[in-house]
């Protein structure tokens, strides 16, 4: 029952109600009907019994009995005895064979598997005697329209449920039906990522209207809020830009004196490095800020990708060779495909970049680039420090740097680097992944289509 949807509870307890309210009325009405049809039989007999007497004449000389006390009326049978209890006249029912002494009132019992009622009254009629008139009705054939009645009830009863179950699931449908939306709503911002999207119920104006439009606008101010703080961060690093560019190139003035004194050498070198790395944020803000807002486009050209992969490596080698790590490539040859230039080497410069600032002194680094069934395939493996179970999950998450201490890293890194990586991959059409064991290694893979066409245009 916990794991059934609301439709389904709402639907069963719906029907359940409803079967026991049918019941429980059937139940009241057959036992009212039955106590009624009782009561009156009773009443029936006693009237007809003592109606009877005025069929019996004594005119001095002989007992008479009029024809009309053969009569069998609304089921019941009359008939007479004198005072020594002899049959003088009427009909008894054939069913009903037992001696029963006569007794004035009334009298049920059974007899062949049938109820009977039975009334016994007397009345003298000068020297006649006393004559007993005895009125007989059977019960069973009272109650059996009655019974006819239950019966049909009992058969109807399971297509009642049916029917209350098939209309409870409808109402209860179209009841939930807002709130499917709402729900398909809210999963497909989710999914999609995109806060313009709104529920837009139509339709009658219930309490679920009147929910869905208060999350509709609750969307918009969502959405805005959304709007200003990419708007906020792609202004701020377009402004911090020129200031750091300035910093930079003063720094590159000041670093050409050769009357710069040893001191100021270092502090100027220390600057550079400070604005070095800040221009690099400010470039990985600029650039997730244009995909935010739907600007960052693709430029893809087909290219020699292992050429590109090669070029990165090499890049990387010299600050490699500063940890002494040495770099292992297995790099298939001539694998072509549509990327984009700038975004490709972007996102080999960083995968390769971080297994070499969280790698280990004398470490090594192997990067592999594959081409099977039209997909290629990258990985970067270190045997550096990895990351811990707790950290893992929020690598692609902005800013995330996980104890950027433990690295032992000169600049302080961003957080940016693995959120850009995933945003190129995931453009191209392709999915990242990550493996990491704390104290063992990283590897970092990605998975991109590119065309089955092996030879570069042109040859
Ligand atoms: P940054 O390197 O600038 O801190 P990234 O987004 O590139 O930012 O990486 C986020 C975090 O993931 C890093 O701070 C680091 O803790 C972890 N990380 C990334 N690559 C590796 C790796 N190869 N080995 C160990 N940790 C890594």
């Amino acid at each position: 029952m916990k794991k059934l949807p609301l439709k389904w509870k709402l639907t069963i307890l719906y029907a359940v109600f409803m079967i026991l309210m049918t019941a429980l009325m059937l139940g009241i009405l057959f036992s009212l009907s039955s106590s009624e049809i009782l009561s009156s039989v009773e009443q029936d007999l006693e009237k007809q019994v003592f109606e009877a007497f005025d069929d019996i004449k004594w005119d001095g000389s002989r007992l008479e009995i009029d024809k009309d006390f053969y009569d069998v009326e609304n089921g019941i049978y009359l008939s007479a005895y004198d005072e020594a209890e002899n049959l003088i006249g009427g009909r008894i029912p054939y069913e009903f064979t037992q001696e029963v002494p006569l007794a004035e009132g009334m009298k049920r019992l059974t007899q062949g598997g049938i109820q009977w009622y039975v009334w016994d009254a007397a009345s003298d009629f000068q020297e006649y005697g006393r004559v007993y008139v005895r009125g007989i009705a059977s019960i069973t054939e009272a109650e059996s329209s009655l019974k006819v009645t239950l019966r049909l009830s009992i058969i109807l009863f399971p297509l009642l449920v049916i029917l209350a179950a098939f209309l409870g699931y409808f109402f209860v449908n179209r009841t939930l039906r807002p709130v499917a939306q709402i729900t398909d709503t809210a999963r497909a911002i989710y999914k999609e990522k995109d806060l313009s999207k709104r529920i837009g119920l139509t339709g009658e104006k219930n309490e679920l209207y009147q929910m869905a439009e208060t999350f509709d606008l609750m969307l918009e101010s969502v959405e805005k809020a959304f709007e200003k703080e990419k708007q906020f961060t792609s202004d701020a690093s377009h402004e911090l830009r020129t200031p750091v560019t300035v910093i930079l190139s003063q720094c590159e003035y000041l670093l050409e004196d050769e009357k710069l004194g040893e001191n100021e050498r270092i502090s100027v070198e220390a600057i550079q490095r400070k604005a070095q790395n800040m221009a690099k944020m400010i470039a990985q803000l600029l650039f997730l800020s244009r995909t935010d807002q739907n600007r960052q486009t693709l430029h893809k050209e087909w290219l020699d990708l292992s050429l590109l992969t090669e070029m990165a490596v090499e890049e990387q080698e010299e600050i490699a060779r500063k940890k002494e790590i040495r770099i292992e490539t297995d790099i298939q040859e001539q694998i072509y495909g549509y990327v984009d230039e700038t975004l490709f080497i972007r996102l080999w410069m960083n995968l390769i970049g971080n297994g070499i600032t969280y790698g280990k002194e004398k470490g090594w680094l192997k990067v592999s680039l594959k081409k099977k069934d039209g997909i290629l395939k990258g990985v970067v493996e270190d045997n550096g420090i990895g990351i811990t179970k707790e950290q893992f999950p929020h690598i692609w998450e902005r800013f995330y740097q996980a104890d950027a201490s433990r690295s032992g890293r000169e600049d302080s890194g961003s957080g940016l680097g693995l959120p850009m990586v995933k945003w190129i991959v995931e453009a191209h059409g392709g999915e990242i992944s990550a493996e990491s064991q704390y104290g063992v290694g990283s590897r970092f893979g990605f998975c991109i289509p590119v065309e089955e066409k092996d030879v570069p245009l042109g040859k």
